[in-house]
Order: structure tokens, then C-alpha cells, then sequence
């Protein structure tokens, strides 16, 4: 993340916002502090074994996900430690109910990464989080702390630890890219760390024609080339069943539904932006909230 731009686009929109709006962006600006902090110091420290350019092309190519071939080896103690800056952060920041925050603010995070399978983190991080939700009797959550509040911290944290690896692949897999490669079907899920995408930007500099679309993935950062007719949830290209829909007003932020799967997509026209506003996904992500709610509206699934 480049967190001048962040601070820039968060500027911006926070403008205009409503009070709640713009409480809201200044609670992700901080978490997105944090988030690059770490990931600083997780470069740094450079564990990573990021594979050599031609092979690190070969795997992203591959349709497994890097990740779970060259998976990334967390370090426990410095896992730890992220997992509680964050959560402290969001006991204090995140307008949480007192208990909520007591809670979380008390949490032993040491536990947590003793019982936590930190190789299927660096492996297959969707899975880790999906297995940890499931199992989360055996992490002595307080009662008082909702599970998809606590595992915002691990999640969250996550970011900062797959994001170096992740940088270090998409460079390699660049420049391994043979020239005269021939175009390829693009990956529904995040060829490296095989996520499922977050958002999706169109527009200038997407793509390989720079007029296409790119998939961006919260989990590890990593942003990749799609086809601009296709639905993000899965992958269907049928144009009949792809519907485009956004908020009165808002030109630039779209629902990509799809009649194939009932899933959708939210979508940021790079275009109808403001033109003195950086795009960086990470903050596109939190304005487009409020899209969900919109897609989660009875009458809306009733158009
Ligand atoms: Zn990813
Ligand atoms: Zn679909």
C-alpha cells in the first residue's frame, strides 16, 4: 500500500462525507497504517524464498495459487504482535460495544497463534480464516465478543504478513513473462494466494490493452488482469445474465450482478472518478460499503 495515496484519496472522499461516512474512512486510514507498518517490518525481515523468475511465472500461470506451492512462512512471535496492535486498535477505535472492546483488548494473542495453523495461513489463507471461524470454541473467545469481530484481527493481520510475498511473486512472475506469451483465461480467485477477489476497477491502465478490468484481492494485496464481460464470483462470460447497476448519483461505483450464481460484484470506473483523486483500491473498498447493502436489499434482488 502506498499509504501518501491513501491518506490523499481518504482526504478526499471525507470531504463530502457524512459524519458517520467519514468516521468510517479515518478508521480504515489508521488500520491501513498499521497494515504497511508491519508489512515493512515483515519485508525487511525477508524470509520469503520467492521462487526465480521463469518458474514464479510457470506458477502463477498454473491454475493452483502460487501460495500454495511456495506458501509463506509466518513468523509466530511477529503474528502475534500484529494481531495485537490491530486489535488494540480496534478496541479503541472501532466503535465496538464496551464489552466488545474489553474483550478484545484483553485477548491473549499468544494463545491464539499457539492453536492456529500458521502454515495453512501462508498457504491458503481463505481456508485458514473459514477452518478458524469453525473452530472458534476452541480459541476461549469471550461471550461478549461476536466471532466475525474477533476474527477481523487475524484477517486483518494476515494482509500485513502475505502482502511482501505476494509483491516479491507479482515481480518475479513480470519478469518472467516470456514475450510472445499468448493471452490466457484469468483466474476467478487471486492467483497468489487464491482468495476470492475483493473489487474490481475498470478502465485506464487495467489490463494488458490498458482499457480492461483488473480483480483486486484485500487478503494479500495483489491486483490481476480479468476480462472486462465476466462475472468476479464465477467466472460466468454470458453477457444476457451480467447486469450492471449502481446508486443514483454515483456513476463510478457499480453492482456486477450475475443471474449464473445470484453473486455480485462491486466495481470501480476509474473514469468517473474524481480526476484529482488517486484510485487506490484499498480506500475504493471501504466507499463501496454501502454497495452491499444495497445488493443484500430484498427489493433490489427483485429488480
Ligand atoms: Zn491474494
Ligand atoms: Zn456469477
Amino acid at each position: 500500500m502506498d499509504l501518501k495515496l491513501v491518506h490523499t484519496a481518504v482526504d478526499a472522499y471525507a470531504k463530502g462525507a457524512s459524519r458517520s461516512d467519514a468516521a468510517r474512512l479515518r478508521f480504515f486510514e489508521g488500520l491501513f497504517d498499521i497494515q504497511q507498518q508491519r508489512a515493512d517490518l515483515v519485508a525487511a525481515s525477508d524470509g520469503y524464498e520467492v521462487p526465480a523468475a521463469p518458474e514464479a511465472f510457470e506458477l502463477y500461470r498454473d491454475n493452483a495459487p502460487v501460495f500454495s506451492k511456495a506458501p509463506v512462512t509466518l513468523d509466530a512471535a511477529e503474528f502475534q504482535k500484529t494481531c495485537e496492535l490491530l486489535a488494540a486498535y480496534l478496541a479503541s477505535e472501532a466503535g465496538l460495544a464496551d464489552e466488545a472492546a474489553q474483550a478484545l483488548a484483553a485477548y491473549d494473542w499468544s494463545m491464539f497463534v499457539e492453536r492456529a495453523d500458521l502454515a495453512l495461513a501462508g498457504s491458503d489463507p481463505a481456508l485458514f480464516i473459514e477452518r478458524m471461524l469453525q473452530s472458534i470454541s476452541e480459541l476461549d473467545v469471550p461471550d461478549d465478543l461476536p466471532a466475525n469481530v474477533f476474527m477481523m484481527v487475524p484477517a486483518f493481520a494476515l494482509r500485513a504478513h502475505l502482502q511482501p510475498a505476494a509483491e516479491l511473486v507479482a515481480k518475479a512472475a513480470r519478469k518472467g513473462k516470456p514475450e510472445d506469451e499468448p493471452g490466457r483465461v484469468h483466474p476467478v480467485d487471486c492467483p497468489i494466494c487464491g482468495t476470492p477477489s475483493t473489487a474490481s476497477w475498470v478502465g485506464a491502465g487495467a489490463g494488458s490493452d490498458g482499457r480492461g478490468r483488473e480483480q483486486y484481492c484485500s487478503m494479500c494485496g495483489h491486483q490481476w488482469e480479468y476480462e472486462r464481460v465476466r462475472c468476479g464470483a464465477c467466472g460466468s462470460t454470458n453477457q444476457n445474465k451480467l447486469h450492471y447497476k449502481n446508486l443514483e448519483g454515483d456513476s463510478a461505483h457499480r453492482l456486477l450482478t450475475c443471474d449464473d450464481c445470484g453473486g455480485y460484484q462491486r466495481v470501480v470506473f476509474r473514469e468517473e472518478l474524481d480526476p484529482s483523486c488517486p484510485m487506490v483500491m484499498e480506500v475504493e473498498d471501504v466507499v463501496m460499503a454501502k454497495l452491499d447493502q444495497v445488493a443484500l436489499d430484498p427489493r433490489f434482488r427483485n429488480q
